[in-house]
């Protein structure tokens, strides 16, 4: 047997353990690049894809292996970086832009189609790509190239001002200029709940649902506000089931999670992990500075390498606030016809850069883990060993311990009735499954960044 044939044989019996979703996402390009002496390599096309296969499928694999060759021992995933989809440099930059002025950019700002909501400012050609991010942008243009077709539904979900909007948006702009016919609509899940809500009032349901019907791509933003909108979610469950069984496209984005939104049904929940999941995570200080190279070019602005990483290096986990930062220097420059040197920038931002920082609380604590897990503040306190309170109050602890350096005797006192060993046995098994469960990393980093970008 080849290495072709070898690998062919290994994938039709994977499809027959793993989810066509699954399969379309996690094997696609992938292929043996050498096998030799029981040592079997496969390639893959990003590191996203490595991490996943190895974490979730290594033993899958190499028993499928060995029964097809007895002498594989070993098995490795390298990243191929010439594969289609993968991104090569670790940080590209878009393509150079066309020199555009501010007052251009905001008038763009303010174009949003009418007819598919989107907003012509958010293309792939401004979207920076580094490790952060590469798997959502790579199943972003996939599903732009071939929309209906292998991710359904595509899922990103990251913190606030990571680019979840951005990429959505992007998607949609770039299926309207490959598939003119297609109509696309972008909504915010907001507008989604309030056009739905008074469509049920004025007893215009049919019309609503007909005009949803025309729609061949639908990108619904945030749809963490359907958390405990269990009518909205019956709704939204049927119009999600017509559009995947006609192979209509759907995009979604969440600050979380799905399986961290409590009340959104497990029907509805199960589906989404059936498509593809894509998580935006927070980019390194590299690709911060690239992105803020990128900006300057649209804003066209020139600032000097010291002022870039002051500002990459003192905003790390929000780009929109990065790009704040930017634009009051773009101000500066505009009224003084002149650039701002780093001791000038350093006084610019000190307000923005100082403020955010160490601003946490014991009530912002309690107030953004109760919201994460859709509790309220006082159901922490409640005397209960339910789980769904346990959990949350465990990570409260946990936060209160790294984030404000509190004393165990103090994490204790403030949940009524428990002692220091309550608080020590809390953080140390939120510490302990860290280690164990990348789920429970990702809630907490999601949490975190609430904790730090929220006011
Ligand atoms: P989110 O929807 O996740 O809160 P947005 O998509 O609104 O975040 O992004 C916030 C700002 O940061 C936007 O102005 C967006 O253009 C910019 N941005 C985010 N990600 C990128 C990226 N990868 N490359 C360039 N700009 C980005
Ligand atoms: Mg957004």
């Amino acid at each position: 047997m080849t290495d072709k044939e070898l690998w062919q044989s290994v994938l039709a019996q994977v499809q027959f353990t793993v989810s066509r979703a699954n399969f379309a996402t996690w094997f696609c390009n992938t292929e043996i690049v050498s096998n030799k002496n029981g040592k079997v390599s496969i390639s893959v096309p990003n590191s996203f894809s490595r991490e996943w296969l190895g974490n979730k499928y290594y033993s899958l694999i190499l028993k499928i292996l060995r029964s097809l060759e007895r002498d594989v021992r070993l098995m490795e995933f390298i990243v191929n970086t010439e594969t289609p989809l993968s991104i090569k440099k670790r940080v590209s930059l878009p393509e150079k832009q066309k020199v555009v002025d501010d007052s251009q950019l905001q008038f763009l700002e303010f174009k949003v189609n009418q007819k598919t909501n989107l907003n012509p400012r958010y293309t792939f050609n401004n979207f920076v790509v580094g490790g952060f991010n590469e798997l959502a942008h790579a199943a972003g243009w996939a599903i732009s190239e071939n929309p209906g077709v292998n991710y359904n539904p595509l899922f990103v979900y990251g913190g606030v001002g990571l680019g979840k909007t951005h990429l959505l948006q992007a998607i949609g702009n770039r299926i309207a200029s490959l598939f003119p016919e297609k109509e696309i609509k972008y909504t915010p899940s907001e507008n989604f709940i309030s056009g739905l809500v008074e469509s049920i009032k004025n007893q215009e349901i049919g019309e609503f649902k007909k005009k949803l019907r025309k729609i061949d791509v639908l990108i619904m933003d945030d749809i963490q506000f359907l958390a405990g909108k269990e009518k909205t979610q019956e709704e939204f469950f049927h119009i999600f089931n017509s559009f995947h069984q006609n192979q209509k496209q759907i995009i979604l984005s969440s600050d979380r999670l799905p399986n961290a939104i409590p009340a959104l049904e497990e029907r509805l929940r199960s589906r989404f992990a059936g498509g593809m999941m894509a998580d935006i995570g927070i980019p390194d200080i590299e690709t911060r500075i690239a992105i803020l190279k990128s900006k300057c070019e649209e804003k066209d602005i020139n600032l000097s390498q010291d002022v870039l990483e002051y500002i990459a290096s003192n905003i790390q986990n929000n780009i929109r606030e990065m790009e704040g930062a930017l634009n009051r220097l773009v101000v500066f420059q505009k009224i003084n016809q002149k650039m701002p040197d780093i001791q000038v920038a350093k006084k610019l931002l000190r307000t923005l850069l100082l403020s955010p920082k160490k601003a946490t609380s014991f009530k912002k604590i309690m107030r953004i883990v109760s919201s994460f897990y859709d509790l309220e503040d006082k159901d922490l306190f409640l005397a209960t060993r339910r789980k769904e309170i346990v959990k949350p109050r465990q990570i409260a602890m946990y936060l209160l311990r790294q984030e404000l350096k509190e004393s165990y005797p103090s994490i204790g006192r403030k949940f009524k009735g428990k002692d220091h060993t309550t608080a020590i046995y809390a953080c140390e098994k939120i510490i302990k499954q860290l280690k164990e469960d990348d789920g429970l990393l990702t809630e907490i980093n999601l949490i975190k960044q609430r904790l730090y970008s929220e006011v």
